[in-house]
């Protein structure tokens, strides 16, 4: 295979990167600086036909390639992704804009999901009963599906296309990538160490582009299923479009996600919890908390202390040692971000601490942004930002805070600050949210456990990563067995 050139976007077809020539293509940013640093092709359905032949006339090799090989191959892939760990974690800085640490936390989430994959033998085990009748047994095999295609977004360019490879490519399916054309990066050097653990020509395709890409995607009769992540419009976008046209489909969508905290709730480790949950990687993470609601009395202190925390963050480049509020992703985005904060003092929130006009002149940098007295009624309330404003909505009691979290059409993820047992019982018992937390404000779950949006932060049936995952990327066929030549 070719060398690629420093930060050259290329689609992976078949195994060779394909020249890029001719073909319309958009801008890639450094948000910390505002530089362009890529151009991302925009594919064609052409492109992605090829992609969808190359992929299926590679599955039948790989799927009776025995699952053992294949998961050793996953764990030469898993070697090369620690091996190259500090520039996938620079790559996603330099493309997304996240400090180091939150970098290296993708990058890490995302090769536990390798790990996980690795044990694909024993994750493809079917079900068996003998004598389900006299002398006869029943038993379910998995098989791959074929050539499946995965739609990801710009917020975590190497963990999201990590959360479907490992397991799609482990289980014997061929894979199409269409990555973020705002974040093209960490997804080819995917492709690159890919080839180099000894992935078979067409097993793994990228296919770069935007709608165009995604639309091929959902029409193309050669792709079985789709795997998206990304925000609520696109995600029931794509739902709609891909089982219209017979795919399985996941869709993964966007968030408002509720942090509540009770009187008892030890306030120190609870505010430096929110503060990181809401502002780290700048708000745009689908599992930030975005809501504080505060119950009772705890409300006015709550309140200052965030203020004074938010308040002493370090805006800066996450490429720099301390920065703590790193850029939004481009400008137009952050002028998104300034509209809701607008649009909060309008329907009437107070603006505690006010992020518009950020400290520093390059870069798409926003300050932190504190909005009090936010009610369920206003857009600020209820819409996702998708940026470093944290609002506070006060009530009188937990069931307040369940009430005005379930108001919600999105069901992402809730946490819960406390130290009673009861208080989590019956939050954990009435929230409507698929991702709880107790004293956690990312209620991240681990690679063996689903990815678990509800209501409007999900389409679909099964998740993304764990037991779900593998059953997503399977189906069963179910044999039932007699011989007659026995006693
Ligand atoms: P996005 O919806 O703009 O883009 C996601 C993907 O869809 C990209 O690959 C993009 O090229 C494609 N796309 C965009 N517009 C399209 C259109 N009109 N037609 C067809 N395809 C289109 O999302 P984003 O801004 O990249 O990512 C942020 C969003 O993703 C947030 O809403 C966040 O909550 C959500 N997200 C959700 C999860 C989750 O697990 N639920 C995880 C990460 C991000």
């Amino acid at each position: 295979m070719q060398e690629l050139r420093e930060r050259e976007v290329r689609n992976l077809i078949g195994g060779e990167w394909d020249p890029a020539d001719g073909r319309e293509t958009e801008p890639v940013y450094d948000p910390a600086t505002g530089e362009v640093i890529a151009e991302t092709p925009l594919s064609t359905a052409g492109d992605l036909d090829r992609a969808v032949r190359k992929a299926r006339e590679a599955f039948p090799g790989w799927a009776a390639t025995p699952v053992t090989e294949r998961a050793r191959l996953l764990f030469r892939f898993k070697m090369l992704l620690e091996e190259h760990f500090e520039e996938l974690r620079d790559l996603v800085t330099l493309e997304n804009g996240k400090d180091r640490n939150d970098a290296a936390g993708e990058v890490r989430r995302g090769i536990e999901v390798v790990e996980f994959a690795c044990g694909m033998p024993t994750l493809m085990m079917g079900e068996s009963v003998r004598d389900v009748a006299r002398g006869i047994d029943n038993v379910s095999y998995r098989f791959p599906l074929g050539a499946v295609a995965a739609i990801t977004p710009f917020n975590f360019p190497c963990m999201v296309p990590l959360w479907t490879l490992p397991v799609a490519i482990g289980a014997g399916n061929t894979y199409i990538l269409k990555p973020s054309e705002r974040t093209p990066l960490s997804a080819q050097r995917l492709g690159e160490l890919l080839s180099e653990a000894g992935l078979p020509e067409g097993v793994f395709n990228i296919v770069n582009g935007a709608r165009e890409a995604v639309d091929g995607i959902l029409e193309h009769p050669g792709i079985e299923a789709v795997s998206f992540v990304g925000s609520k419009p696109v995600a029931e976008h794509v739902y709609k479009g891909g089982t219209a046209h017979g795919k399985r489909v996941q869709a993964l969508a966007g968030a408002k996600n509720s942090m509540i905290v009770m009187p008892d709730a030890v306030l120190d480790k609870t505010v430096e919890n929110m503060i990181s949950s809401a502002y780290g990687n700048a708000g745009e993470r689908c599992l930030a908390g975005s809501v504080v609601v505060a119950v009772g009395e705890v409300a006015d202190d709550l309140v200052a202390k965030l203020r004074e925390q938010a308040a002493a963050m370090k805006v800066g480049p996450g490429s720099e040692e301390g920065s703590e509020l790193t850029p939004v992703i481009r400008d137009s985005h952050r002028q998104k971000v300034r509209q809701y904060i607008d649009l909060g003092e309008e329907e009437g929130a107070e603006v505690v601490l006010d992020g518009r006009e950020p400290p520093l002149e390059k870069g798409f940098f926003l300050g932190p942004t504190l909005l009090d007295h936010v009610t369920g009624d206003m857009r600020v309330g209820r819409e996702e930002i998708f940026g470093p404003v944290l609002s506070v909505v006060r009530v009188d009691d937990l069931d307040g805070a369940i009430e005005f979290t379930n108001g919600s059409p999105f069901g992402n993820a809730c946490s819960i600050f406390t130290e009673s047992g009861a208080a989590v019982r019956r939050f954990r018992e009435n929230v409507g949210a698929g991702m709880l937390g107790v004293n956690v404000g990312v209620a991240a779950p681990m690679a063996f456990f689903p990815f678990n949006g509800i209501k409007d932060s999900f389409c679909g049936d099964l998740h993304a990563t764990g037991k779900d995952g593998v059953r997503f990327f399977t189906e069963n066929k179910v044999e039932i067995t007699r011989w007659f030549s026995g006693p």
